[in-house]
């Protein structure tokens, strides 16, 4: 049986940019379309052009994408004509192959918010299908309060709706703008809009505010749609839109629709999705979601030491679908509870080699046991535990020594009379036989700290140029006999590979600079630094 196809329409950039706190820059765009169109999403939403300058530069140029790039606007406004209305010939003019309409589908908004007649409206979402199609755009329209308009008057919201689609437009968007509705009314409604317009002309648009926004889209998908629209990491204003890094591997990976449908998106497309949720992450400069499904760092790691042994010896058994999918990694996370099991089978995820009865496992097993009773964190971080285990196994080559170091912070009144805190670090450093001295400053002890000890490492500076700080984060433990302070800092290399690295000390400084070197060491021992 040859499969349906099913589409996918990205608005990051429009209904995610409502985001709280997120304002995306032209550059943010141009770098989010060409993401989402080497993903395989059909349609890709740019903005609402002539609503900021931001938006009308964005669709002044061609971008020159496979995927079908779409301009956002109103339809046009009640009692003006489709020409007279600037805002519609604006949208109009934009470069886009799509344009996707807002109306009202609920009667009373029409009446209160609109303040037209329910006619007039209607009108309006005839002439304005009329006029994008006659200036060869493929049309949508989003119908706003759908589900609530089709609840409080189902005939007046299935018109609206059926307007567009008599009138030529390519899809009928049913929009659940509140996000209140539950999947077994989406599959109900639906199931009816389909009777009056087909399915492949009807779209769903959800939001996540009972989060059933994936699973009110899967419902209206099962009920008959065929176009599904949604966010990258469920961006969008309160509780955001359907995540489409959840929908994807559903639809692909799944057989309840895999084995029925087809969409954009390629098994190899499939393996970036991933690191296009990472990247997006990365652009709003926010720490991606651990738990994010399929996608997070811990969407397929493991803690307790039975289900480590399983896993080692056939991973189906306790993963839902196979991590590498979707370009995701496993990972049998090393703590306390840790048996020996999840230590081997991390071993063996590092490239260490090592017989299973080697005595020096035991005693690994017992130094982290030992280092997390007083605060070391070695599930999350991986790069200290990777040091940590090729210490005990004896292959780490001591490249440096830090002989001593100096941070000094000072506030007082500069030049101009202003109040500064200046902080300023000196490093002296070994490397074989050479004494090397640093000075940075910085605007904190550990960046300071930081800058100095990067500086110059002499032979080995060349491993450690594209290395940079991604996240720094501190925590107060209390450990029974004393307060200590538990640092771990992220960091990146030039090939975009992350790692986190810990350190634990009464002191701050102390704390962060364990961890500052174990990322450095972590990194020539990635790099195959000469000992
Ligand atoms: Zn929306």
């Amino acid at each position: 049986m040859a499969k349906e196809r099913l589409y996918l329409f990205d608005t990051t950039l429009r209904d995610g940019a409502q985001t709280n706190g997120v304002d995306f820059t032209l550059a943010d765009k141009e770098a989010i379309a060409s993401m989402l169109d080497d993903l395989g999403i059909d349609y890709v939403e740019g903005g609402y052009p002539g609503a900021n300058p931001t938006d009308t530069e964005f669709f002044a140029a061609d971008h020159k994408l496979k995927t079908r790039f779409t301009a956002f606007g109103m339809t046009r406004r009640p009692g003006r004509s489709a020409s007279n209305d600037p805002g519609l010939v604006a949208l109009l003019e934009a470069k886009a192959d799509a344009i996707c309409f807002v109306a009202k589908s609920w009667d009373y908004h029409v009446r209160v918010a609109l303040e037209t007649t329910e006619e007039e409206n209607i009108a309006s979402i005839r002439d304005s299908v009329r006029a994008a199609k006659a200036k060869g755009r493929e049309v949508l329209l989003d119908c706003e309060h759908f589900f609530d308009g089709y609840k409080a008057n189902p005939k007046y919201a299935l018109a609206c709706a059926k307007a567009a689609y008599d009138e030529g437009a390519r899809w009928v968007v049913l929009c659940d703008t509140n996000g209140g509705t539950l999947p077994h009314e989406v599959e109900k409604i639906v199931g009816e809009v389909v009777k009056a317009i087909p399915g492949d002309h009807v779209a769903i648009h959800a939001h996540n505010d009972t989060e059933q926004a994936v699973a009110n889209s899967l419902a209206a998908v099962r009920a008959g749609a065929r176009q599904i629209q949604g966010t990258l990491n469920g961006l969008g204003e309160r509780c955001g839109n359907a995540n489409l890094v959840s929908i994807i591997p559903t639809l692909k990976l799944k057989p309840e629709f895999a084995d029925k449908f087809d969409i954009g998106v390629s098994d190899a497309q499939l393996k970036k999705l991933a690191q296009a949720s990472r990247m997006l992450d990365e652009r709003l400069n926010r720490a991606p979601d651990r738990h994010a499904p399929y996608v997070g760092d811990s969407a397929f790691a493991t803690k307790a030491g039975i289900h480590a042994s399983a896993i080692a010896k056939e991973p189906a058994t306790y993963e839902h679908v196979a991590p590498e999918t979707v370009g995701n990694k496993r990972k049998v996370l090393v703590s306390e509870q840790a048996g020996r099991s999840n230590v081997l089978t991390e071993l063996e995820r590092i490239g260490l080699k090592v017989n299973k009865d080697d005595p020096r496992i035991t005693r690994l097993l017992e130094v982290v046991k030992e280092r997390e009773a007083i605060g070391y964190a070695y599930e999350a971080a991986d790069a200290s535990f990777e040091l940590l285990a090729r210490r005990t196994l004896g292959t780490v080559p001591n490249y440096f020594d830090v002989t001593q170091f100096d941070v000094n912070v000072e506030q007082r009144e500069n030049a101009i009379g202003q109040r500064v805190t200046v902080t300023m670090a000196v490093v002296k450093v070994k490397v074989g036989n050479e004494n090397l001295i640093s000075a940075a400053e910085g605007n904190g002890p550990v960046n300071a700290l930081d800058l100095a000890l990067r500086k110059d490492l002499g032979k080995y500076q060349k491993y450690i140029e594209g290395l940079a700080l991604t996240d720094y984060r501190v925590r107060i433990l209390n450990t029974g006999t004393e307060a200590v302070t538990r640092v771990l800092i992220e960091s990146e290399d030039e090939a975009g590979e992350r790692w986190t690295t810990v350190g634990v000390s009464p002191n701050i400084i102390d704390a962060s600079f364990q961890a500052l070197m174990d990322s450095i060491v972590y990194k020539l021992v990635k790099s195959g630094a000469p000992a």
